[in-house]
């Protein structure tokens, strides 16, 4: 298609996480998608792919559902817009509030409504300062985040981000935000440790972290139930208790960054249930609407509530808000999102076939000898390429395995994501996928990785 699209795409359109030269060249072409439905998407050439990552893991409830679309279309009807200022509300974002906080962990309290993952972060980083100066510790600031940890694009969220891609040439991270070990067995431990001497390790080196710093400086910490965007990485068995306890120690906050997990990724209404984390905040964005329309949510626990309640009774009105905060037609797609959920059982799919999919993902796969590891946990998998297994060697990045690997998988009809760092191929589908979609997919992934990776080659 040399067309006039294609011509107004290349001269106007600055498009995120792009090699922009590269794109002006016209030397990669841009998918015009037109429709979609279930777990398909179609461009306008009418070509039909199976979506198995769920755009930006974030259509969960799958593409063309009416009942959102109606709710979307009947709320821009009735009322558009009205901003959720001082004394107004909507029906549909009081409402998404109350939905929200039933599902959410016993100790949440409120609802922050944003309109993106990175902004709800940038919030929770805030609120947590705010919370530290009503108590009076304004030292205590800085921000712990992991290596391979996503949280964002933004100038605190993007240095959160433990990607080098998100920092290099941004002047990132800021001062107030350090970085500790990822819980990522496979590569990051010794290969003769266990994965318990491995959470030690990480227990570790964040204890080493934090007295280095000094705990009087460090407010919170922030982690993905599961990492996403690093690698797709399920932490070893004891993490997060290990490092809870940690926290509590020395009285430092925990974000649960649940924006790819919150509404029922893991099979689990929340990572943090899957888990047992206990956090102080939740960050929600993605699953929340499906990705009908942009929203995003801090959820904030009783015991930060009482306090940021206590700092507007001395200082006044907290200053903080967005012009499209509760955005009423994301709040309407939130609640026709959330109960689609339930009625449809989603969430009980998405662990039944995610299980699926990663048990037959073994199967097929688990033998080749470029195959380091596959692992995951409800509708989340991921194949990791190596050079060799024994002893393990990663490929040159330069090679880009992973994305030839997921450039075969898309010649073969089907999405899945090339992670930015690593040769990892990423699924994670919508959760209404059915076993003779995963029988698909995990078909064509062994075709697509033998064709790249001959077995024995
Ligand atoms: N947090 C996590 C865990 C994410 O995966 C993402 C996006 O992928 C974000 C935050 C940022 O969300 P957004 O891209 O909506 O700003």
């Amino acid at each position: 298609h040399n067309d006039q699209l294609a011509q107004w795409d290349r001269e106007n359109f600055f498009h995120p996480s792009t090699h922009l030269a590269q794109h002006a060249r016209g030397e990669t072409a841009t998918r015009i998608i037109r429709t979609a439905s279930g777990c398909h998407i179609e461009d306008r050439d009418g070509v039909r792919l199976l979506d198995a990552f769920a755009g930006l893991y974030c259509v969960n409830v799958g593409y063309g559902r009416q009942q959102i679309a109606e709710a979307i279309a009947a709320q821009a009807k009735e009322l558009a817009y009205y901003h959720s200022y001082v004394g107004h509300g909507t029906e549909a974002s009081v409402t998404l509030s109350k939905m929200i906080l039933d599902r959410a962990p016993s100790n949440m309290s409120k609802v922050y409504f944003g309109m993106g993952g990175s902004d709800a972060n940038e919030t929770n980083i805030k609120l947590i300062w705010y919370y530290n100066n009503i108590l009076g510790r304004p030292k205590k600031k800085k921000i712990i985040s992991r290596w391979r940890g996503y949280h964002g694009s933004g100038i605190v969220t993007g240095s959160l981000t433990g990607l080098e891609l998100f920092h290099k040439k941004f002047d990132l991270p800021v001062d107030q935000v350090i970085h500790t070990e990822a819980p990522y067995y496979y590569r990051r431990a010794d290969t003769s440790q266990t994965e318990a001497q491995f959470v030690a390790h990480c227990v570790a080196e964040l204890e080493a972290l934090i007295a280095r710093e000094g705990a009087d400086t460090i407010a919170a910490f922030i982690g993905e139930p599961v990492l996403g965007t690093g690698g797709i990485v399920p932490p070893p068995r004891g993490y997060w208790p290990a490092i809870q306890a940690v926290l509590k120690k020395h009285d430092i906050l925990l974000i649960a960054d649940e924006v790819v997990t919150g509404f029922g990724r893991l099979g689990t209404m929340f990572g943090s249930d899957h888990y047992g984390i206990e956090a102080d905040m939740i960050t929600i964005a993605k699953g929340l609407t499906s990705a009908y329309a942009p929203l995003s949510g801090s959820i904030v626990s009783e015991k930060m509530w009482s306090v940021l309640e206590r700092g507007t009774d001395e200082n006044g009105p907290i200053g903080h808000g967005w012009t499209y905060s509760a955005h009423p037609i994301g709040a309407a797609a939130g609640v026709a999102n959330l109960k689609l959920i339930d009625d449809l059982n989603l969430v009980e799919n998405a662990g039944k076939v995610g299980a699926y999919l990663n048990k037959t993902m073994h199967e097929a796969l688990g033998d080749h000898p470029n195959v380091g590891e596959i692992r995951g946990e409800g509708m989340l998998c991921a194949v990791e390429l190596v050079k060799d297994r024994d002893p393990r060697t990663f490929f040159d990045a330069a090679n880009k395995i992973g994305a030839q690997v997921s450039a075969a998988l898309l010649g073969e009809g089907v999405i899945a994501r090339a992670m930015p760092q690593g040769d990892i191929l990423g699924f994670a589908p919508p959760f209404c996928l059915t076993n003779a979609e995963v029988d698909e997919v995990v078909g064509k992934t062994v075709k697509a990785v033998n064709a790249v990776l001959p077995a024995g080659a």
